[in-house]
């Protein structure tokens, strides 16, 4: 029978960097958030290899004390927690004492460190898991940690690793999280390239330190285009010692896949499915269904609100109030967007109340009249059409059935159409009337199914229709997304999009797939 043994401390840390550091971008948090807490203005990145061969951060914060230095790699140990209390009023980024000892105990480590009344550096290197005595260096004041060969003693974990491109993507976001939060700290990421030197390092990410205010959006705009700024309305608002800071994008922009919601608790980024589900109901049913907004939430609150002891990462954190908190950000975010799209001001205040089947009328145009702005953009709803009486006129206007204007897609819908009344809303919505409801489609939706639907079968059938544009399509990407043009080019031509580099951020798209003609090119890609 298998006897239980106490586990020597090298393998109780190989553990805990298995919860800690999956990729080079985890190690990169930890440093950032360590060079954060030290108070630092400025942090410099440098990888090789995505990370693989070679990490190294440079901060200007306050040090460490020389007599300290042998113990930052050891578990277990910080200097930002002393007692039980300060476990439940947390003010820094880190304080479970593990980052430096999980990551000393899969790679090769080095850190040079000098506080402001030293006059020298001091050097401090772990090699194969051996920690050497600190060593005299010239340095300026701040830390420099430099970590090569990461997983080079667990090959498990370096088998998981992506090609470099896909590492330094994960690095890119990982340095967006922070850059976003911190916009008066400035930030560079720099790339050493394969089979050459230090000399020739090319900058990939630049951002000096902004204003702290209103940073936010001249990172938000580096990281994702220029656009994106110009769709945000910003909105703040405090209650019971709980502040809300919001970046919240109008129905009317909104993006395909759901990874456009960052939410901060305290300046640290957290995943939190309360707040997600919050943004969720807050915009479901303002903007189509399988689209998402781009939200940015910045909550304050006091430490005794949450627990933030609770993740290995510290990405997931407990709320004390959760629904309360939930139903807070729900109207938060609602009264914020009802305010910009004048949702009830634009109603036609009708001289009696509603009743009974006018009211239903009147509650599907307002649900129409906000998610139908995205489909037809410059025409605005016209919730007039409906009378009080609930008499559709105008744009509200039944559709003798097989009539449906030329933009309805009409071989798809054809047979329902003929049994039932039809009713074209706003040239964007169809209603019609079944036994025993209605059914709602929306038009726009029922295209891009078709379209899609086309396409796949060109795709797996190796015959993508192409189109070669006269004129080149010329198309501003983020600057942060440059790098991984290399890795999704050969992506784009597998479909018909033929892609090439035009130099600085700007991309040019030489055909496209037939079935993309009416499509816009710059959105899509
Ligand atoms: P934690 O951040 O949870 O305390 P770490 O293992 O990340 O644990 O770091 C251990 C200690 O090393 C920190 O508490 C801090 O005192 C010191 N330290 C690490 N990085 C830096 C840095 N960049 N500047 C100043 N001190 C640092
Ligand atoms: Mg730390």
């Amino acid at each position: 029978m298998n006897r239980i043994k106490v586990l020597p401390v090298s393998l109780v840390n190989k553990i805990a960097a298995g919860e800690v550091i999956e990729r080079p971008a985890s190690c990169i948090k930890e440093l950032i958030e360590n060079s954060l807490d030290a108070e630092s203005s400025d942090i410099k990145i440098t990888i090789r290899e995505g990370g693989k061969k070679l990490i190294r951060v440079v901060d200007n914060g306050r040090g460490i004390l020389p007599d300290d230095l042998p113990l930052v790699f050891k578990s277990h140990t910080t200097s930002k927690l002393s007692d039980e209390n300060d476990l439940y009023n947390i003010k820094t980024l880190g304080f479970r004492g593990e980052a430096l000892a999980s990551i000393a105990s899969v790679a090769q480590v080095r850190l040079i460190s000098k506080t402001a009344d030293q006059s020298d550096g001091y050097e401090i290197r772990i090699r194969d898991a051996k920690l050497y005595p600190p060593e005299p260096t010239a340095a300026t004041q701040g830390t420099t940690v430099e970590i090569e060969k990461l997983f080079y003693n667990t090959p498990a974990r370096r088998k998981f690793l992506k090609s470099d491109n896909v590492e330094l993507s994960h690095i890119s976001d990982i340095i967006s999280r922070f850059a976003i939060a911190y916009p008066e700290i400035s930030f560079s990421l720099s790339n050493i390239p394969a089979r050459s030197d230090e000399a020739n390092k090319i900058i990939l990410i630049d951002l000096p330190a902004e204003p702290k205010e209103s940073g936010v959006l001249e990172r938000l705009s580096f990281f994702y285009g220029n656009e994106i700024t110009e769709e945000l309305l910003f909105a703040e608002e405090e209650w019971d010692r709980i502040k809300i800071s919001a970046y919240l994008s109008l129905p009317t922009y909104t993006k395909p896949i759901s990874k456009y919601q960052f939410h901060y608790l305290n300046r640290r980024f957290i995943r939190d499915k309360t707040l997600s589900r919050a943004v969720y109901q807050a915009y479901h049913n303002l903007i189509p269904q399988g689209r998402y907004p781009f939200v940015l939430l910045f909550l304050t609150m006091p430490s005794d609100y949450f627990d933030v002891n609770v993740h290995p990462t510290k990405i997931e954190v407990r709320f004390r109030d959760t629904w309360k908190l939930h139903d807070s950000i729900v109207s938060f975010i609602r009264k914020q967007l009802a305010e910009k799209i004048s949702l009830s001001a634009s109603i036609d205040a009708p001289g009696e109340p509603y009743q009974g089947k006018e009211r239903v009328m009147q509650a599907i145009v307002d649900f129409f009249a906000t998610s139908s702005q995205r489909d037809v953009s410059n025409q605005k709803p016209t919730i007039r059409a409906v009378s009080p009486q609930g008499e559709p006129v105008d744009s509200f206007r039944p559709v003798p059935s097989g009539q449906v204007s030329p933009q309805t897609p009409q071989n798809e819908i054809r047979p329902h159409l003929d049994q039932a009344r039809v009713f074209q809303i706003h040239n964007a919505y169809i209603i019609q009337e079944t036994q025993d409801g209605i059914l709602i489609i929306d038009q726009h939706a029922l295209h891009e199914r078709i379209l899609y639907n086309q396409f796949s079968r060109q795709v797996s059938n190796q015959g993508v229709h192409k189109q070669r544009l006269l004129i080149p399509r010329v198309v501003d990407i983020p600057k942060s997304k440059i790098s991984l043009l290399q890795e999704v080019i050969p992506h784009f031509n597998k479909v018909g999009i033929e892609i090439e580099e035009f130099g600085g951020n700007t991309i040019a798209i030489q055909s496209i797939p037939s079935v993309l003609n009416n499509v816009d090119l710059s959105e899509f890609v």
